[in-house]
């Protein structure tokens, strides 16, 4: 059988986020490229994964429903995924609705910051450019880049809004405990995004995580080393970790991530992480 129809991607952003591309031009080009699984996972948001499973009906592709939370704190800043997470979970949808608050009055306080150092930005660019999605700092990015102060997203973030930035505004602080826990009593599966480049000292950390229930990492992802690789599956291997992957793909223009379907992820991976899930039912 031919190696395509073995394609995954675990790791999207799509507009729910700030990705460029709209769930359904997502299966689109998970199509196009012959990928059997994919999973959605928006930046503190579900409002994707309807649409994109909705476009994917009839088509053999699976959509996975998933999100990519973030925990900020004393830890550093964690990215954790939640894959198989019911979308109609209570407790998870208000969570997720808290932090995308808080998200709205931080990017204001950006624009703000933005404004008083000379590059005068109204809310008003940032509002348009997320629509009614879960804004965040590439948004400020875009507009930054529309109102010509700077030529690229990735210059707006160099210069102004990276974490050490002196436009950068925190987003709510959500510890890894706090975030870990949802995902479960969403029936989730909560794995840690770019492990080894997340947080200052996540490697050192997972210990820690797997006992406030972290069930796998995310080993293949596009800036991992082969020796970085290496080194998480040996990880997954001594804590029975789960072991995924994914592009991080926002758009094809994106400095963020890379194109989608382009990193190479087991279909087996997928398999373990349904059973995690109970969904056996799919296999
Ligand atoms: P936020 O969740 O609003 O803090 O924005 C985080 C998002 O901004 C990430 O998921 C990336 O899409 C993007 N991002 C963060 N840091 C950088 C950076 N240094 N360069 C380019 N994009 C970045
Ligand atoms: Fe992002
Ligand atoms: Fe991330
Ligand atoms: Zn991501």
């Amino acid at each position: 059988m031919h190696q395509r129809h073995n394609r995954v991607d675990l790791h999207l952003h799509s507009t729910a986020s700030d990705g460029v591309y709209t769930p359904s031009e997502i299966v689109h080009t998970a199509l196009e490229r012959e990928l059997a699984v994919i999973a959605l996972t928006d930046h503190d948001t579900l409002g994707g994964v309807a649409e994109a499973q909705q476009a994917a009906v009839g088509t053999g592709l699976e959509i996975i429903a998933g999100v990519e939370v973030n925990s900020e704190g004393d830890w550093g800043d964690l990215h954790i995924l939640g894959y198989y997470v019911d979308l109609e979970n209570g407790p998870l949808r208000e969570r997720l609705e808290a932090v995308r608050d808080v998200r709205v009055g931080r990017a204001r306080k950006m624009v703000e910051r933005l404004t008083e150092m000379g590059m005068p930005l109204a809310w008003e660019d940032v509002r348009k450019l997320a629509g009614g999605a879960s804004v965040g700092r590439p948004h400020v990015a875009r507009a930054l880049v529309n109102r010509g102060y700077v030529r690229t997203t990735q210059e707006a973030f160099d210069r102004f809004i990276a974490n050490d930035g002196p436009a950068y505004v925190p987003r709510m602080r959500l510890s890894p405990p706090e975030v870990i826990q949802t995902l479960i009593g969403a029936g989730g599966v909560p794995v840690l995004a770019h492990a080894a480049h997340s947080g200052k000292e996540a490697v050192a950390l997972i210990p820690e995580l797997v006992g406030y229930g972290l069930r796998g990492l995310e080993v293949y992802y596009p800036h991992h080393s082969p020796e970085e690789i290496e080194m998480l599956l040996g990880l997954c291997r001594e804590y029975g970790l789960l072991v995924t992957g994914g592009s991080d793909f926002h758009g094809p223009g994106s400095s963020e991530g890379t194109q989608l379907g382009s990193v190479h992820v087991p279909l087996e991976c997928v398999e373990r992480l349904r059973e995690a899930a109970g969904c056996l039912e799919h296999g």
